[in-house]
């Protein structure tokens, strides 16, 4: 660790896990940038607006969660807090990218190279978390590290952590690619035993429940997960004794449905007296996430014409609200007010799919029941300001 002395007091390589204290002086901006006046009026009007032959119908739930106001607050706070220092974002914030364009006007920038990083800067650490690796680099910087990991993401650490200590193999489900499951898998690492591996949906359990029940080839096993398991896992060994989590955002049926497959497999293998010596679960799906797939679910329950879901095309809260509405109704989900091209184009991206694509006459005539909801990390003003362009078609 460098000898700096900090002018303002912080340690070298400071993890700062909190505001600093300035909510009431970045109360202005954060209406300035995230406030809408429409969603207020809709919430008010128990969630209904009823305008130009169309009737939009809220989800009762939705929107930025207890973790994105936080993180999105802080960074806020950091920025006035630290107006000379230069500031770094290891990632994106939250998986928004109307949050990230404003941070990104207010001087704050995505680090690519960590060689520029000096002793005196600030680095923001996302609410999905960072990797130990990422983390133990920028301590050895010794700038200081505001860390807006959420509390939901921490106990994910914990659960696994004590996997780990345990000597059982986390089983993550979640998306190798997705930072909060690489900052929560780099997590077991730490121990002498750690393992992990990520599986994403059913499909990859059932492999690995065939693997658990009769074993098999391992080198294809390898394969099939090369992106998402710990160097040097054997499956022969490594699934001997196994403990599920899940990546915070993930769908939460699927998930339960996962820990249920898993633990059905192990009771195949060791029997139902043996099934504690060989399985673990803790469902890490976290509130916010869970109440914003039940409110879409009981939205699905109206008789609507399309459903649009709001928030970025990386947000994996999204895509599960997506993938709920999709059931259900027509479903579009859209990034930002800009996906709305005309009333006869749409820009978004299919439930399942990675890449959004542009669909035409996607707004019928006449009399519309349009149900509407935005992800954890959607500001209310994207969403209010889908409403108003959606009016303004009319
Ligand atoms: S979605 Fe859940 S885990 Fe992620 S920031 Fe929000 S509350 Fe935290």
């Amino acid at each position: 660790m460098p000898s700096y002395i900090d002018p303002e007091g912080f340690e070298p390589g400071q993890l700062q896990r909190k505001g600093f204290g300035l909510k009431d002086q970045i109360r202005d901006d954060l209406t300035r940038d995230y406030y809408s006046k429409i969603v207020e009026q809709i919430i008010a009007s128990d969630y209904e607006h009823h305008d130009k032959g169309i009737s939009f119908h809220l989800a009762k739930s939705f929107g930025f969660c207890y973790g994105v106001d936080r993180a999105v607050d802080m960074a806020y706070e950091t920025h006035k807090r630290f107006p000379d220092r230069k500031i770094y974002l290891t990632a994106e914030i939250i998986h928004n990218p109307r949050v990230s364009e404003n941070l990104e006007k207010m001087g704050v920038e995505f680090l690519t190279d960590y060689q520029k990083v000096q002793r005196e800067d600030v680095v923001l650490l996302p609410a999905f978390g960072a990797t130990m690796g990422q983390i133990e680099r920028l301590r050895e910087k010794g700038c200081l590290l505001v860390d807006t990991t959420c509390g939901s993401v921490l106990s994910v650490w914990k659960r696994v952590e004590g996997y780990a200590e345990d000597g059982f193999t986390s089983v993550i489900h979640g998306k190798y690619y997705h930072e909060e499951t690489q900052a929560t898998s780099s997590r077991v690492l730490g121990y002498p035993k750690g393992t992990y591996l990520v599986v994403l949906n059913m499909d990859e359990t059932r492999y690995v429940c065939d693997y658990i029940r009769h074993g098999g080839d391992r080198e294809a096993f390898l394969k099939k997960f090369s992106k998402g398991v710990s160097a040097g896992f054997n499956p022969d060994e490594d699934l001997k004794k196994v403990g599920v989590a899940n990546q915070t955002t993930m769908l939460m049926s699927e998930s339960l449905a996962i820990a249920a497959e898993i633990k059905k497999a192990m009771i195949d293998r060791y029997g139902q007296p043996h099934v504690d010596a060989h399985f673990r679960n803790f469902d890490t799906i976290c509130s916010a996430t869970e109440d914003r797939q039940v409110a879409m679910l009981e939205l699905t329950k109206k008789p609507l014409d399309i459903m649009m879901v709001v928030g970025g095309f990386n947000s994996s809260n999204t895509a599960n609200l997506s993938a709920i509405a999709s059931k259900a109704a027509t479903a579009y989900h859209i990034s930002d007010v800009s996906d709305l091209i005309s009333n006869s184009q749409i820009r978004h991206k299919p439930a399942g799919k990675f890449d959004p694509i542009v669909t035409d006459n996607w707004l019928p005539a006449g009399p519309l029941q349009i149900g509407i909801t935005s992800g954890a990390s959607t500001p209310n003003q994207v969403l209010g300001g889908v409403i108003e362009r959606i009016l303004s078609f009319r």
